[in-house]
């Protein structure tokens, strides 16, 4: 990790994690990771910015937590790295229920843990990615004073309300997602191929299915109230409703690519998210939360989304003048009284 994503650490009150302290494994897995994300960085940014550069890395804590920064003209991202090894854990739990991966070949379970935790390392980097390449640093920025975008805990920077601070989350959520369809659809498929499923639903429905069940996990390692949300008390939208917004984005780029048609997908992405949730439930001896997922996905979840991206309309114009590259999404006429 260089100098740069060190001094950022020092200024966002985070220890850079020392890889030597690690044991092999360990060590290996981190160089890995920082390599992946660095590739990733270094082809969108090659690709829309050419010559900027974002220090990457890795800071010690156990949380679950991960911050995206602009600090004195250096943009930066750093992951708590328990948090990820907290991630994959669950992950190597979830594939040791064999009757739920019956179709997985036997001596795959490895790879397809592998995977799953790209598919979440991927979202979470990307993700933070957004929070810098559409502008959301800079606009938390207040003249020379740091702003640490932290997804758990106080934001460092000009205060924003709830609601504007989850319709940014609600854009970071869409500019990965729509990446992350490239790296899971495309480029790297799942070690295994679940052919009940690509015969009814379409060539790629596993890796669909495997990307809506590792991000659904994601969320849920988070360990917030996966409640709906109606007050506005939290920093995110409720974790079911990111998840429907999500596969909204994973529809369209499926769609795009023509991957998949649209209700192919759709019933894809939410076989997966309610068999992650049952495993999830399973693996942690609680109760499924179903309400919470079919409040999402109801009309409740469909008016609040609508709230956000009413927000979105007084929000996209500043961050407009302060995004790196490309197109922010498009604004929605969406009336008050809806
Ligand atoms: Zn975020």
């Amino acid at each position: 990790m260089d100098d740069r994503f060190e001094r950022v650490c020092k200024a966002a009150g985070k220890k850079v994690v020392n890889a030597e302290y690690l044991n092999d494994d360990d060590r290996l897995q981190l160089e890995r990771t920082l390599q992946q994300f660095e590739a990733f960085a270094k082809s969108y940014i090659d690709l829309a910015l050419p010559g900027h550069h974002i220090a990457i890395g890795f800071y010690d804590s156990l949380q679950v937590n991960a911050f995206a920064t602009t600090c004195d003209g250096q943009d930066a991202i750093g992951i708590s790295w328990g948090g990820l090894q907290k991630l994959r854990s669950e992950f190597v739990r979830a594939i040791d229920y064999r009757d739920q991966f019956a179709w997985l070949p036997s001596g795959k379970e490895l790879e397809a843990v592998d995977w799953l935790f790209d598919c979440a390392k991927y979202f979470i980097f990307i993700h933070e990615l957004g929070h810098i390449w559409h502008g959301h640093t800079s606009l938390l920025q207040t003249g020379r004073v740091p702003a640490f975008w932290f997804e758990t805990g106080p934001l460092k920077g000009r205060p924003l309300s709830k609601i504007d601070r989850q319709t940014m989350e609600m854009d970071a959520d869409g500019f990965a997602a729509d990446n992350l369809f490239d790296f899971g659809l495309e480029y790297r498929p799942f070690p295994g191929i679940n052919s009940q499923w690509e015969q009814t639903h379409g060539t790629g429905a596993t890796r669909l299915l495997m990307i809506a069940m590792s991000l659904h996990f994601t969320f849920r390692i988070f360990n917030k109230p996966i409640d709906f949300d109606p007050q506005e008390q939290q920093v995110h939208p409720s974790p079911p409703l990111r998840q429907r917004m999500i596969a909204g984005s994973l529809i369209a780029a499926a769609l795009r690519r023509n991957a998949a048609s649209e209700d192919d997908a759709m019933y894809i992405i939410l076989r997966g998210i309610s068999e992650a949730e049952w495993l999830y439930a399973t693996i942690n001896g609680i109760s499924p939360a179903t309400e919470a997922i079919t409040a999402a996905w109801g009309n409740e979840g469909h008016l609040y989304q609508r709230k956000l991206l009413r927000r979105w309309r007084v929000l996209r114009p500043q961050l407009d003048a302060l995004k790196r590259s490309g197109e922010l999404p498009a604004i929605q006429d969406i009336p008050e009284d809806d």
